[in-house]
């Protein structure tokens, strides 16, 4: 079977889904790998090094998508769809809960889609787990760009010209994404602090050197299944903000990463207590893309208000490229030798990592959420979209 990797092509893009490195482990399981030309060069990987590693180069991109199974980063761009075919797989993030559609589409080509941002976040699937490769890339990113921003410095410095005052830095949301922060702003030396809505996290974030912000308020029923956040309502978000202000007053630098999986991102800042903030105070929104924590955060750009500068990035990890995509490649192959059986795919649906992943199949989306969603995004999904999906279409279960 041919395993083909193709050149990200969305805008601003850098990983690529294999890394050299990556190529031994599919050839030693069988598979034949088929590397775009300079697919890997934004990710610091030339083609010679996928050749010495046993991939095949293909020139064109049609070539790439002859084959059995597709890794990407983002699948699929709206150019690609015409080059699928039914009987292909293609593996990659496509953003099933965020842009349903997409998936619509895809499944309407006939692949089998695979989308690794809903693979379950057991310990058997750590491996394979792109969305903690990619929020540790994110997180330590977000606060190079803060350490950018600042007219200042991040450590205290005592010097003959004077003491310096360290950085003050709160990190809010202390998942995979935030704790990186955290150690990363410690590692610049900066005073940290972190606040995060589930209780559990605060040990997180004290073995890491920071201080956990304590808050009064009730989060009895914050945390939901796998280790999540669960969504408050607004009078909790509300006292939040209110809490979180007079802190605000005394901070340098906010990374913020809270998110509800599944929803828009809280707003936890707004602009009245970006006002209050210190002239020069910089926010990195981590959340942007998904709607923002902070009320002025506009995705994908800086925005200066009230002498505070507040950074919108949207895709932190491919700032990151070589590293993001080593990562990446580790999750992606580890998922594709989970999921095939001597050479052959073996869709076993019993298999939660499978069902869990499983977006689209023989023309149809197949993943029940993704479904759902499509029910509410479309108004009315057409009846073979919701076919033969448990709880939500008819037919015979998948
Ligand atoms: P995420 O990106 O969905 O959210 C980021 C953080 O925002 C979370 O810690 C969440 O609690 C926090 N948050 C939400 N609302 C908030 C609010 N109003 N104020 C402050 N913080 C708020 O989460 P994530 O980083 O992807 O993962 C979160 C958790 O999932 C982990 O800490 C862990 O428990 C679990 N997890 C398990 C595995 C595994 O077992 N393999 C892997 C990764 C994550």
């Amino acid at each position: 079977m041919i395993v083909a990797v193709a050149k990200e092509t969305f805008p601003g893009e850098r990983r690529v889904a294999l890394v050299p490195s990556g190529v031994a482990a599919l050839t030693k399981a069988g598979f034949d790998v088929l590397v775009q030309s300079s697919a890997g060069d934004a990710a610091g990987h030339c083609d010679s090094q996928y050749v010495e590693k046993g991939a095949r180069l293909a020139e064109t991109r049609d070539e790439v998508f002859q084959a059995d199974i597709l890794l990407q980063v983002r699948s699929t761009g709206a150019d690609d769809l015409a080059r699928l075919r039914p009987g292909q797989t293609v593996i990659g993030m496509c953003d099933p809960l965020g842009s349903p559609q997409v998936a619509n589409e895809v499944a309407a080509t006939g692949v089998t889609l695979f989308s690794l941002e809903t693979l379950p976040r057991i310990t058997r699937a750590q491996g394979m787990d792109v969305l903690s490769s990619m929020a540790t890339v994110a997180g330590y990113r977000a606060v190079l760009l803060a350490a950018e921003a600042l007219p200042q410095m991040f450590p205290m410095l005592m010097t003959a010209a004077g003491t310096l005052a360290p950085a003050r830095t709160l990190v809010i949301g202390a998942g995979v994404a935030g704790l990186q922060a955290i150690a990363t702003a410690r590692r610049l030396g900066a005073v940290v602090s972190g606040y995060d809505v589930r209780p559990t996290v605060k040990e997180q974030v004290e073995s890491l050197g920071a201080k956990f912000l304590e808050m009064e308020l009730d989060t009895a029923t914050a945390e939901g299944g796998g280790g999540y956040a669960q969504q408050m309502d607004e009078e909790f978000y509300r006292r939040q903000r209110e809490l979180m202000s007079d802190t605000l007053r005394a901070t340098d630098v906010v990374i913020t990463t809270a998110a509800v999986p599944g929803k828009k991102a809280p707003v936890l800042i707004t602009a009245e207590m970006v006002a209050g903030m210190p002239q020069g105070a910089v926010i990195v929104d981590v959340a942007a893309e998904r709607g923002g924590n902070c009320e002025l955060t506009v995705a994908g750009e800086t925005v200066v208000a009230h002498g505070v500068t507040i950074l919108g990035p949207t895709n932190l990890p491919s700032e990151v490229a070589r590293h993001a995509s080593q990562m990446y490649s580790k999750n992606i192959s580890t998922f594709l030798l989970h999921i095939v059986d001597e050479g052959q795919l073996k869709l076993d649906t019993e298999d939660e990592i499978v069902a869990g992943t499983l977006i689209a199949r023989d023309g149809k989306v197949v993943h029940p959420l993704v479904c759902e969603l499509l029910g509410s995004v479309l108004g009315s999904v057409p009846g073979s979209v919701l076919d033969g999906v448990p709880g939500v279409g008819k037919g015979e279960d998948n």
